[in-house]
């Protein structure tokens, strides 16, 4: 592949140039694939003035028009699947069938989810009073900032534009500076559906520069974020400053929690799939791993071993199951953590190092430690890759006490076929998402956010109408007799 420019911007449809801030490696074999052009806080400006103009028109759009818009981009999507699958690979090293077959795909689904939900919306109208009509309108807010991370982003980014512009909104997006190739080609080929100029914007750029002057910017209205917790914390403090409402999607460090009352082989395959898939970079990754101590040591050793046969490969192969890792920091920061939890007492019972099968590419073996306890720095801090700490408990209220133990609270997974024990463990764990006998079941019809510091708010259908539009309350006297009459002497 030659190495691209990436434009520091795409302003309705026009790209930006700007000053080339950094090259973007291809994870799977170390090679230059594109230079990062950065947009400055002018740049912004203009991207944020642009949706401004953009949402003027926009807004008055009716909802067929709009449905009509988002399933042509889904359709747009779809036709150009097979590009956008292969940028996302080349820039991000997720396994090519799952950006196209999840992510990709993903991506055309969230347009349509919305389309089909805004035509299904509901009012409400009061009337206690019978001398008046009072009803509730829900009004798009202007232009949203969406800013965006690494781990998916065509699937995540795809999802905060459809979000925001299906409720009447424009956008400025901004993709992790890490992974904008694919976001950037997703941003063109979206301006090529009918909307008014200016309702898609992208800048693309590091936090510090692009993304903090899109976050403090007076016109942006709404922020949604998808990234690390700290990041988080520091985006709302600036939008909060401002009084402007945030969605925050934060990192996890996910409990899943192994009864001995579950259907063993679907669960080992559950646990496998919850740290193994996207490279084990996904914020809702099963990463500790709680099983029961009756079948604990028969789970440990299938589970090790399946995962000693994980297919390492190029992320291009048909037949790969753990592609390289994003970054040569990244992977320098996940394999840190095998050595701290040696030194830490754990047992480190797979992986640890780079893997040897390639010479070039951020490829590790998958790394599973015993943990000598929870309060280890590898099962309370975000790993964000192939890195499984498993820990015993011998009751379900210990199991509880060892899920909640940790400052995130995005997504607990149980496993049991003792329908009492699932309902109580629902009930007990501090997580936004409780998975039940299955990994990562996204329903987009439901709200997905974390509690704790995994998150404020949550995308979802009714989650995102909430966050995308503001209600109007309307009164209107609908009774003849007269008001009440002051200065009448
Ligand atoms: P990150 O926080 O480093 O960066 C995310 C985005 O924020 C990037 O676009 C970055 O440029 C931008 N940014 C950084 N500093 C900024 C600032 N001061 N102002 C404005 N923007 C700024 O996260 P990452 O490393 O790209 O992604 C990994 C993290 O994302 C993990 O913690 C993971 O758990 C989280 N994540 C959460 C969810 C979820 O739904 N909860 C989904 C995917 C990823």
């Amino acid at each position: 592949m030659s190495v691209q420019a990436i434009p520091a911007a795409i302003i309705g449809d026009t790209r930006v140039a700007g000053d080339v801030v950094q090259s973007v490696y291809d994870p799977a074999n170390e090679d230059a694939v594109a230079q990062l052009q950065e947009a400055d806080a002018a740049v912004v400006d203009q991207a944020v003035r642009a949706a401004v103009a953009g949402y003027a028109e926009w807004r008055t759009v009716s909802v067929e028009g709009r449905q009509k818009v988002l399933r042509q981009m889904a359709d747009l999507i779809d036709t150009n699947a097979d590009e956008l699958a292969d940028l996302e690979t080349s820039n991000t090293g997720i396994p090519l069938a799952q950006a196209h077959g999840r992510h990709v795909k993903r991506a055309a689904h969230n347009f349509r989810f919305f389309a089909d939900y805004i035509g299904q919306a509901e009012g409400q109208i009061y009337e206690q009073d019978p001398a008046f009509l009072t009803l509730v309108r829900r009004e798009s807010v202007g232009v949203a900032g969406l800013i965006a991370p690494w781990n998916a982003p065509i699937a995540l980014g795809g999802m905060k534009i459809a979000a925001s512009i299906a409720f009447g909104n424009s956008c400025v997006i901004k993709p992790s500076e890490q992974a904008s190739l694919g976001v950037t080609r997703l941003v063109e080929v979206l301006q090529q559906a009918d909307t008014p100029r200016g309702v898609i914007n992208l800048v693309n750029g590091r936090g510090a520069i692009t993304g903090q002057a899109l976050v403090v910017h007076p016109q942006v209205d709404r922020v949604s974020f998808t990234g690390g917790t700290t990041t988080g914390k520091a985006i709302m403090s600036a939008a909060g400053a401002h009084l402007k409402p945030c969605t925050m999607e934060l990192g996890g460090k996910s409990a899943n929690i192994i009864f001995e009352s579950a259907d063993f082989e679907t669960a080992l395959d559950g646990a496998l799939l919850g740290i193994f898939t996207n490279n084990g970079q996904q914020c809702l990754a099963g990463s500790r791993i709680l099983v029961q101590r009756s079948i604990a040591d028969r789970f440990i050793e299938a589970f090790v071993e399946r995962a000693r046969k994980l297919r390492i490969d190029h992320p291009r192969s048909a037949t790969v199951e753990l592609g390289p890792l994003a970054s040569a920091p990244h992977r320098d920061r996940v394999l840190s953590f095998a050595a701290q939890a040696r030194t830490e007492g754990a047992r480190v019972l797979l992986g640890g190092e780079r893997s040897t099968k390639f010479d070039r590419g951020y490829y590790i073996d998958p790394i599973i430690i015993a943990a000598p306890s929870n309060d280890i720095s590898a099962c309370q801090d975000e790993i964000f890759g192939p890195f499984a700490s498993i820990l015993t408990f011998e009751t379900p209220e210990e199991a509880y006490a060892l899920a909640n133990a940790t400052k995130f609270g995005l997504v607990s997974y149980v496993w049991t076929q003792d329908l009492m024990l699932a309902m109580e463990a629902q009930e007990r764990l501090e997580s936004g998402v409780v998975w039940v006998n299955t990994p990562m079941m996204r329903e987009l019809r439901a709200p997905f956010g974390g509690f704790k510091e995994s998150g404020v708010g949550a995308e979802g259908g009714r989650a995102c109408e909430q966050f995308y539009t503001r209600e109007k309350t309307v009164t209107i006297r609908k009774s003849r007799a007269p008001l009440q009459r002051l200065g009448l002497g």
